[in-house]
Parts: structure tokens; C-alpha cells; sequence
């Protein structure tokens, strides 16, 4: 008997604070666990710092928040002195300076460096987007930046998080895994601010978790609701939950890279192949000469390495970790050769073209002279993401084969145990 098929039959029901997580097949037994609590003792950990975007205060930029029909936006400084009720608050940066503007009067200068606004009901519309919660314009002074930022209770959060980063279509299961990894990923970052977390938890990008405000899709909330509090704990430390699309069955232990060495149950040494269904177990990347010098002539970390290069003509994958990530590459170019961080490289290129940094580069022109444009490289790469912590769909297949929410998660973040916020 296989291991998935021992857990298919061992179907589980966890209760975890009252909440149940239960399998998509009938349970024989019920097994109550001792209930753990996890104490959140910093400040309010129900709700999150979202950053939405961020602004040099040298460019001149407008913004316009607006609020629900019949309702009006509180516009209010730090010290609770500036006080203003809105339908609509228009703002510019000009001269690194923030200036408000009501209606069809002029700019006054916004005196201070930080604002909320918060609606008197409903939500605040922002460019394409509607946000719960407060907006808060903070001023970054050694940064000269204007941050936008989004405080808002972190289970809404959650919620919205639900649509950008798992399709509302796959069952709530996997709603249910993902709710969780989100929430844990969160709240690590809430408990462990880094060098911005004087002024927020998490960006809205791939760079945390993809978050763009509210949506429709209501029956997400299930999945919140049944998982409420829970996380993913490691001796009693929320633990840092990190996830990809496709970890193409690279075993995270023999991944070099911090968090691995860091966090044992993001070592995990047990192979996941459950993706192996998905498009990108397994992908291959043509790509023209002219873009990918484009692309590595443009982006920050790769423009000062690849100036020198002149037209590329070969690329090799110099040294690699021993699951196969690309550590290093080389760019050999007609003029000079560069070596490059195989993150500068995945960065440069965007996860659109390089889904993953476990590749091979390949020369079509020199690998077949007669039939290949000798303008395209051919990119040979497993997975989509960083290869670390829940494969998203591998965690989505075990859901079909009747795993429990709570041993997918054991699976992907080994020596874990879940817990309820208190
Ligand atoms: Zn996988």
C-alpha cells in the first residue's frame, strides 16, 4: 500500500479550538486533540499593515481616493487635530511635499507625516481598487517616499488574498490549506517586522502575497470562517509559511538558500511529485536575443554586469546548489563575458519568462545550426516558484486523493503543529 493511499483510508478530523478541518472523505472516527493556544502578545495582530504602493516624493504624482455613494472619507492627521470629512480626497506630491484638495479649491500643503483615512461606511476606491479598512499615507523622510498603506483585520485580509493566490474554483479543501499558509505566512511577518516594519507588515506583491482588495467572490469566506486562527506553528513560533505555484519536485533540503537553513520545517527532504500533472513540472522557454538583452540591460541588479557584454552569445548555468538551483550563471557576450547571481537573473528576466531558477540555458543556434534562429536561447526549467514550504499544486492534487487540510500541511511544512491565535 502506497503512503497516499495508507493516508486516504486514515482520513482525519483535527479539532483545533472548536473549529474542524475536515477531509473530503467520511471520516470513521473523530479525534479530538488537546486544543493548543498560541499567544499573540505584540500589538494588534488582528489586523495587518498592507503597503499598496509607494511614491518619490521628487515626482510629481496625483491620487484620488474616493468613497461608496452617500458616503464620505475622514481624512485625519497623527495628532487627531486635522480633521476633514470627504466624498473624495484628491492628493499630490509636488516638490516632496503632500498637498489635499476639496473639490474645485486649490492645493493646501498637508502639514505632518501621517494621514488616515477611513471611511464613515463601506470601503475607499483607490486607481482600480476598493479597500476595507483604513488608508494611511505615511511620509518615509529617509526615503523620501509617500507610502500607501492599507490597515485592515488581517482575516478580511485573508480573504482577498484567497482570490490572487489559489483560483476560487478549486475546492474549499485547498481553501482551506491556503487560508492557513496565508494566515501563518502574515502574522510571521507581523510578529517579525523587518527593516519597514515601523510602517508595514507585508507589500501587495509576490514579494509577500499578492493582494488586491476586495472581490465578489463570497463562498471564500468559508474557508476562512472554518479555519479561523489557525496557523502553522514550530516550538511555538508562528512559523515562517512560505509557497509556490509548482515546486516541480525539487526536494527543498537540498535548496541553498537561507530559510532552509533557518527553518527546519522548510527543509523538508521528502519529494513532492504531485504536481507532476501541472504544465510546469516541466517547461521550456524560447527567448529572442534582442529581449533578453533588453532585459538584462534594463533591470537594476543585472544593467551593471551586462554593459560591458556586447551582443550575447552563450549563456551557461556555472554553479547550481545540489537540487539544481542556478547559483551563478555567465553571460558571454562578443565584447567581455559577466558573471551573474542566478537571483539577479530571475529577477531580470520576471516570472513570466523564468518560471524558476532550477534551469538549464541552451544556445538553439549552436545546439542546431540548420533549423534553430540563431537569435533564441532555450530556457529548460522544474516548477514555478522558489521550490520551498506548500506546492500549491501539488497541495491541490493530495485534495483530490482525500487528504485532510491538516495533513497536507504536515506534509509540506514538516515537525509543525497547528495552533489557535489567542
Ligand atoms: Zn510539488
Amino acid at each position: 500500500m502506497n503512503f497516499s493511499r495508507a493516508l486516504n483510508i486514515i482520513t482525519t478530523v483535527l479539532v483545533l479550538g472548536g473549529i474542524c478541518l475536515i477531509a473530503n472523505t467520511k471520516p470513521k472516527k473523530k479525534v479530538k486533540h488537546h486544543q493548543e493556544k498560541i499567544k499573540i502578545v505584540n500589538r494588534d495582530a488582528q489586523q495587518i499593515r498592507v503597503l499598496i504602493s509607494e511614491h518619490p516624493l521628487r515626482v510629481i504624482k496625483k491620487i484620488s481616493l474616493t468613497a461608496e455613494p452617500e458616503q464620505k472619507l475622514v481624512l485625519s492627521s497623527l495628532d487627531g487635530k486635522a480633521k476633514k470629512k470627504l466624498s473624495s480626497i484628491e492628493l499630490a506630491i509636488v516638490d516632496g511635499m503632500l498637498y489635499s484638495k476639496k473639490g474645485d479649491e486649490s492645493y493646501h500643503k498637508l502639514k505632518g507625516t501621517q494621514f488616515d483615512i477611513t471611511p464613515t461606511s463601506g470601503h475607499t476606491n483607490l486607481w482600480e481598487s476598493s479597500y476595507d479598512g483604513t488608508m494611511r499615507l505615511e511620509i518615509d523622510q529617509k526615503k523620501n517616499q509617500l507610502l500607501v498603506i492599507n490597515i485592515l483585520p488581517l482575516e478580511d485580509y485573508l480573504y482577498s488574498v484567497l482570490l490572487t493566490e489559489v483560483y476560487q474554483s478549486w475546492p474549499s479543501e485547498m481553501h482551506q490549506v491556503q487560508a492557513i499558509a496565508s494566515r501563518s505566512y502574515a502574522m510571521y511577518h507581523i510578529k517579525n517586522p523587518n527593516g519597514n516594519g515601523k510602517f508595514y507588515d507585508v507589500k501587495n506583491s509576490n514579494h509577500n502575497q499578492v493582494y488586491n482588495g476586495k472581490h465578489k467572490y463570497t463562498h471564500l469566506r468559508d474557508a476562512i470562517r472554518k479555519t479561523r486562527g489557525i496557523v502553522v506553528t514550530h516550538k511555538d513560533k508562528v512559523a515562517l509559511t512560505m509557497f509556490d505555484a509548482c515546486c516541480g519536485g525539487v526536494i527543498p533540503a537540498n535548496v541553498d538558500r537561507k530559510e532552509v537553513h533557518q527553518f527546519p520545517y522548510l527543509a523538508r527532504d521528502r519529494r513532492c511529485v504531485y504536481c507532476r500533472g501541472y504544465s510546469l513540472f516541466n517547461w521550456k522557454q524560447s527567448i529572442n536575443n534582442m529581449d533578453l538583452a533588453f532585459s538584462l540591460r534594463s533591470h537594476p541588479l543585472t544593467q551593471s554586469d551586462f554593459k560591458n557584454v556586447g551582443m550575447l552569445k552563450n549563456i551557461k548555468v556555472v554553479s547550481k546548489d545540489k537540487a539544481g538551483v542556478a547559483q551563478e550563471l555567465m553571460l558571454v557576450g562578443d565584447k567581455s563575458s559577466a558573471k551573474i547571481k542566478g537571483r539577479s537573473f530571475y529577477e531580470a528576466l520576471g516570472k513570466t519568462t523564468c518560471y524558476s531558477l532550477n534551469i538549464e540555458v541552451k544556445n538553439k543556434a549552436a545546439a542546431n545550426k540548420a533549423t534553430a534562429n540563431k537569435n533564441d536561447f532555450e530556457i529548460c526549467g522544474k516548477g514555478f516558484g522558489h521550490h520551498l514550504g506548500l506546492c500549491q499544486r501539488g497541495a491541490r492534487e493530495l485534495v483530490r486523493k482525500g487528504w485532510s487540510v491538516p495533513n497536507i500541511l504536515k506534509f509540506y511544512y514538516p515537525n509543525t503543529t497547528l495552533k489557535v491565535i489567542s
